[in-house]
């Protein structure tokens, strides 16, 4: 099936890709008024779904934007999306903006909120990051302040992300770490992140300004499973320098080891062996843990 082929659900029907369109008065495009989730689908099951799907409602709720589905209808939507495409492996990008309204800010004009699904093909990290390692920068561009606006708020607003974005491509890198308001560690544009030292992990806590992401959830379950112990507090960037080990979690980057930050290698530069073991555990979880699709199995 080419690209192009693949059906998108937009409110209720499936278009093809090219005709897969959002009017330009959707306070989503006008605002980046909106919620959005990122999904995968391994070996024909969705990594996760429940919870992704929770943090999309808990994100809508937190913007007063109420979904027009049940969260119920809303994976049955995500389940017939796949199956149209007959995607196994996919990534799902689930997206409920402000809807069509007019000009001005008030969202009471928008009679509506817009549902999207996009299934489509996943563009994976190059396989040599995870065998040698990532390389990433500290960038300039701070977290939003969590009283400003929220990071554990999936919204449409990621032009924070998209400015460090910028200064990681600028640095020929791959990620980029983002501190926040107090110069602490928040986490990368789009991935959290975690250090292991002397066999402890260590990751910024949630009110340090983060996306608390699912992939990091699982980590503290892997954890616990090895008997590792898992500190969520505050780090700080020398803390992150002098640790052993340093690795990116979010759904699209799966688990990817760092080994430079700034120009210092992390521990002696190579991935370190917690890292490969979460690494190892992770991906066989994925491909039996999931929601099975019915008609994808
Ligand atoms: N932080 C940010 C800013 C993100 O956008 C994401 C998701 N891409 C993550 C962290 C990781 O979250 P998850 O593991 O739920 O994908």
């Amino acid at each position: 099936m080419s690209d192009d082929t693949l059906q998108v659900y937009i409110d209720g029907q499936l278009y093809p890709k090219p005709e897969a369109k959002i009017s330009v008065y959707d306070h989503g495009f006008l605002y980046g008024d909106g919620v959005f989730e990122g999904i995968r689908a391994y070996n024909g099951r969705v990594w996760r779904l429940t919870e992704h799907l929770e943090r999309l409602y808990r994100s809508a709720k937190a913007i007063l934007l109420e979904i027009p589905l049940s969260l119920g209808e809303m994976r049955e939507a995500v389940f017939h999306t796949l199956r149209v495409n007959r995607l196994r492996d996919a990534y799902i990008r689930l997206v409920v903006s402000r809807g069509v309204g007019d000009l001005g800010l008030d969202p009471r004009k928008c009679q509506k909120p817009s549902v999207v699904i996009i299934t489509d093909r996943i563009q994976l990290y190059p396989p040599e990051f995870y065998e040698k390692g990532m390389e990433i920068i500290t960038v300039t561009t701070r977290r939003n302040a969590p009283d400003v606006l929220n990071p554990a708020i999936k919204s449409m607003n990621y032009l924070n992300n998209i400015l460090a974005k910028i200064e990681v491509i600028r640095a020929g890198v791959q990620e980029g770490l983002m501190l926040n308001q107090q110069g602490l560690v928040a986490e990368c544009t789009g991935d959290n992140i975690f250090i292991a030292t002397r066999n402890v992990l260590y990751t910024p806590a949630s009110h340090m300004g983060i996306l608390e992401g699912i992939t990091r959830a699982t980590v503290f379950e892997m954890a616990a499973e090895f008997n590792v112990p898992v500190h969520e507090g505050a780090l700080s960037l020398l803390q992150v320098y002098g640790a052993d080990e340093c690795f990116l979690t979010g759904t699209g980057a799966e688990i990817v080891p760092v080994v430079r930050i700034d120009g210092r290698d992390i521990g002696d530069g190579q991935p370190g062996p917690l890292t490969r073991r979460l690494m190892a555990r992770f991906r066989e979880k994925v491909q039996t843990e999931g929601e099975p699709v019915e008609g994808l199995m």
